[in-house]
């Protein structure tokens, strides 16, 4: 049996670690995480854990991994994950705070990047070092610090190909509900091409705007059909026109249009299909003359696991022993790495951390200092059991 792991963190050493990590400016695009890798690195390596850089898939954005047991091949192996980029903070003027200072206020560390997911990234880092400090852990407990998760980049997938583990934890913001299904996502770009002529004489033209505009109302169809497959635990299938461009000038007819797409969907539901699906919607403005070209810019696949998979159940009761976190089954809306670690690596993760979701990606985000204590105790106590000898259902 792994033996205990104590937490040993005050609630202001969690503060003043999460406070450090926003200061660190790891906005992406472009993507900056190299000063945060080499300030995790560093952090980890002199409280004598084993960590190593990564320069793959880029070595201008490494990532970090570092090992903490004995290795006993009878015992469990976990793997803590969270991304080290944030997105660009927006318009500094709408902040009341300084998004890169990482300010302590009211319960709360103030910044871009606390919820989403640099407090994950400081839980990690905590209960990374208690585990080492401990000498308890039979197994592997496996900390992955990567880089690109705001863009689609392959960091998770890169890092879990060299790594064999049991269970997964993707350390992004639940207030510590765990999370077993994630909903994809998929970008499309609709161009729509026609030909220009004076707007004063409409019939030399083909007017790629009218096109788009008339071809609403089998949009709208898809839209209210796909409504109709739900999940339980994240809700309907989704397409939603975001972005439009179209024209020259006020007196040209528009020779092209161009319509941007979010696309979520459920686990059940294959991206080869969406591709079809999309293409069948547009395909009527084919028959009527106009060029359609549909590209899928931006994937991320959806992801689910059982409910009951021994993981969930562990994060589940220790969220509630040390917090009185709600056990109900969970599920997210958006997209995150634990595709990377069930589809890719076929290792059972969970989604949970200590970070507000609501809180991502906002002006002034915060994330909250009891949570991110919260959940250094949970991680330890998760370690227990997972990384032990003798896995126990709990
Ligand atoms: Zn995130």
């Amino acid at each position: 049996m792994t033996g205990e792991v104590p937490p040993e963190t005050s609630k202001e050493e969690a503060a003043d670690l999460l406070a450090k990590l926003v200061s660190i400016d790891t906005r992406n695009p472009p993507g900056r995480e190299k000063p945060l890798a080499e300030f995790i690195y560093e952090w980890l390596e002199s409280r004598e854990i084993d960590a190593e850089i990564v320069d793959r898939p880029d070595p201008d954005r490494p990532q970090v991994v570092a090992e903490i047991g004995a290795g006993d091949p009878d015992a469990g192996k976990l793997v803590l994950n969270g991304h080290m980029d944030v997105v660009p903070p927006g318009d500094r003027d709408r902040w009341s705070v300084d998004p890169f200072n990482g300010v302590v206020a009211d319960g709360r560390v103030y910044g871009r990047g606390t919820s989403d997911m640099k407090a994950g990234l400081a839980a990690a880092m905590l209960a990374g070092r208690a585990a080492e400090s401990s000498g308890a852990v039979d197994g592997k407990l496996i900390l992955t610090f990567v880089m690109g998760e705001e863009t689609a980049e392959p960091g998770t997938k890169t890092l879990l190909e060299g790594i064999d583990a049991d269970y997964g934890v993707v350390l992004e913001p639940t207030e510590l509900h765990v999370h077993t299904v994630a909903k994809g996502l998929a970008w499309y770009a609709v161009e729509i091409g026609g030909k220009s002529s004076h707007a004063s004489k409409p019939e030399l033209g083909k007017n790629a705007l009218d096109a788009l505009f008339g071809n609403e109302a089998r949009l709208s169809a898809y839209r209210h059909r796909i409504a109709e497959r739900t999940h339980p635990l994240i809700g309907e299938s989704l397409c939603t026109p975001t972005m439009v461009s179209a024209g020259t000038k006020e007196n040209v007819i528009p020779e092209s249009a161009e319509l941007r797409m979010d696309r979520r969907f459920l686990p059940s539901e294959d991206v080869d299909d969406l591709d079809e699906e999309i293409d069948g919607v547009f395909d009527p403005l084919r028959e009527e003359g106009f060029d359609v070209s549909i590209n899928r810019v931006r994937t991320y696949e959806a992801a689910e696991i059982d409910p009951d998979e021994h993981v969930a159940t562990v994060f589940r009761k220790h969220a509630n022993d040390v917090a009185g976190v709600d056990t109900a089954p969970a599920g997210k809306n958006a997209a995150t790495d634990q595709r990377n670690f069930v589809n890719d690596a076929g290792i059972p993760a969970i989604i949970w951390g200590p970070g507000t979701s609501a809180q991502s990606h906002t002006t002034d985000e915060w994330a909250r200092v009891d949570l991110l204590h919260d959940s250094v105790d949970v991680l330890c106590r998760a370690v227990e059991d997972l990384c032990s000898v003798s896995v126990e259902e709990t």
